[in-house]
């Protein structure tokens, strides 16, 4: 994908992103008049002459460009079998403008917000539709710098920042998770569809190798769904927490008497109370639903295999 190509490239080339016309010829030229159109692509000048050869003895800063037979030719004073045959638009240097690539990454994504700079490397691009604050980043040591994981944290508010990176390494990614970052890869969000057409989307990003998606922390008072945490009252907790031992048990549904003897209130009053607190922790009333399920004549039951529940001490 042609946005997130040049993202690549931004992060490579310093204070002043260019792109050479030459390098852009493997894209349609109907995406590049796109780009250019939405500023994303500013013509910035044309150069005059070209680049050494890789391994070149000819001692030169740069080649000089002849117009042989109609030809551009960047000439090896040499070798000439090292000769390039230039399209005049190879000479065109192309700038990046970064804010306007990344708000069109953003709104390929669907994310809502207005995306900013962190740092440099650093952007912090809007919230996805599963309201997660998505950012996207050079590499982890933009992280690291002082200060940022928690601004990060602060962004996101209850959910776990998702950190979507050019390139990190496992034991950074290692590093990121402790400090409670969802680490994320660029090929995570860029997929072909049905048409072999390349799309954007930060709504299938979950924690790599884990299908958890409650965790329940008995000592820190604390549940998190889907990277989410859950800030409930305690006697929500406990509730949550009723119905997860029960869930991971031989028999899930938990019975309308066993919620009365344990909390002592109603059962539909207090599921009801639950349900509008998960509403009021960000999950929408359809995730509810599909979460606390009825059982007619019996209870309710939690709506989560054993797998996507994990039980900290
Ligand atoms: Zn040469």
């Amino acid at each position: 994908m042609i946005l997130i190509w040049l993202w690549k490239r931004l992060n490579k080339t310093g204070a002043r992103p260019e792109v050479s016309g030459r390098l852009l010829r493997r894209f349609p030229e109907a995406d590049i008049a796109k780009l250019l159109k939405a500023r994303i692509l500013i013509e910035d000048r044309k150069v005059e002459t070209w680049g050494t050869c890789a391994h070149c003895d000819c001692g030169y800063d740069a080649r000089i460009i002849h117009e042989i037979d109609g030809k551009l030719v960047a000439c090896c004073p040499f070798d000439p079998s090292q000769d390039v045959i230039l399209e005049p638009n190879d000479l065109m240097r192309y700038r990046i403008d970064a804010e306007q690539l990344i708000a069109a990454i953003a709104a390929a994504g669907k994310l809502t917000g207005t995306s900013t700079a962190i740092s440099a490397g650093l952007w912090s691009m809007g919230t996805s539709a599963m309201g997660r604050s998505i950012f996207l980043c050079r590499s982890p040591r933009d992280v690291f710098a002082p200060g940022i994981s928690m601004l990060l944290k602060s962004l996101a508010g209850s959910t776990l920042p998702i950190v979507v990176f050019d390139e990190t390494d496992p034991s950074s990614g290692i590093r990121l998770r402790d400090m409670e970052i969802d680490v994320h890869e660029l090929d995570e969000i860029s997929h072909q569809d049905q048409n072999g057409i390349e799309k954007i989307s930060f709504d299938t990003l979950v924690p790599p190798g884990n299908r958890v998606r409650l965790t329940v922390h008995r000592s820190r008072q604390a549940v998190t769904l889907d990277g989410r945490v859950l800030d409930l009252p305690s006697q929500m907790l406990a509730l949550v927490r009723l119905f997860v031992e029960q869930a991971v048990g031989p028999d899930p549904r938990l019975k309308k008497q066993e919620i009365e003897i344990n909390t002592g209130r109603e059962a539909k009053e207090i599921i009801r109370d639950l349900r509008n607190a998960l509403i009021g922790c960000g999950l929408t009333r359809a995730q509810v639903d599909e979460l606390f399920v009825l059982v007619r004549g019996i209870g309710y039951r939690l709506a989560l295999n054993r797998e996507e529940i994990e039980i900290l001490g």
